[in-house]
This record gives structure tokens, sequence and C-alpha cells, in this order.
């Protein structure tokens, strides 16, 4: 049972919505985003950042690093940030 993943980030749970169209700002067309993408690459080439990032559970699990593939230095700073704003 390695595999097992946490509810949150567990597509089964997903509610509409949280898979979503994005536009690119370069060329115009639309990039499916899932809401825990931090960010998607445009077949134009162009890197979109997911405007409704929403980690859900990796905001506060300690095990999000390990769980969430990659998680993102703004999301680690994030983190931080709210710890410090907490004590
Ligand atoms: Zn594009």
């Amino acid at each position: 049972m390695a595999d097992v993943k946490c509810p949150g980030q567990d597509t089964r749970y997903w509610k509409k919505g949280d898979i979503f169209d994005v536009r690119c700002p370069k060329c115009g067309k639309e990039v499916e985003f899932f809401k825990d993408d931090v960010r998607r690459r445009c077949k134009c080439g162009r890197t979109i950042v997911n405007p409704k990032l929403d980690l859900a559970c990796a905001e506060w699990c300690q095990h999000a690093e390990k769980c969430v593939d990659g998680l993102p230095a703004e999301l680690k700073a994030k983190k931080a940030e709210e710890k410090r704003k907490r004590k």
C-alpha cells in the first residue's frame, strides 16, 4: 500500500470546478489545469502559473513535500510565512 495518496490529492474526491481551463495570455488557447497543478506549459511554449492554485492538504500536511511532486518554492515560502504568523 505504498502508493496510497492522501484523499486531498486524489482526483476521485475532486469536485466540479477542480479542473478548469485557463486562457494562455500569449496565444489565447485554453490550457487545462487541475487545481493542484502549479504550472502548465501551453503548446506555444508559454508557461502558465495556476491562478487558483489550491493544494488543500498540502498546505498543512507534513508529508506534502513527499506526496505532492515537486512542491513549488512559492508554496514552501508561503507555508513558512504562515508558520511564522501563527507563532
Ligand atoms: Zn499559448
